[in-house]
């Protein structure tokens, strides 16, 4: 699967990262990081990943092809 971050609406709250810590981080200055960026999530890391699309609060993350 793949994830389609909006960057303009994220507001860096880091829900995401809490619920998919290996595929979301923010760093230091609250910037999010993904780091699939422009390829596929692993089927392991696949649940937490829509988890972490399902508790965005602003709908900042969409799943994608
Ligand atoms: S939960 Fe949503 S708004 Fe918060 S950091 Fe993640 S993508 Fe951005």
């Amino acid at each position: 699967m793949r994830i389609a971050v909006d960057w303009d609406r994220c507001e860096g709250h880091g829900i995401c990262a809490d619920q998919a810590p290996k595929v979301f981080s923010l760093d230091d200055e609250g910037e999010l990081h993904y780091a699939f960026d422009g390829g596929d999530i692993p089927d392991d890391l696949a649940s937490a990943a829509r988890s972490a699309i399902g508790a965005c609060p602003v709908a900042a993350l969409r799943e994608s092809k």
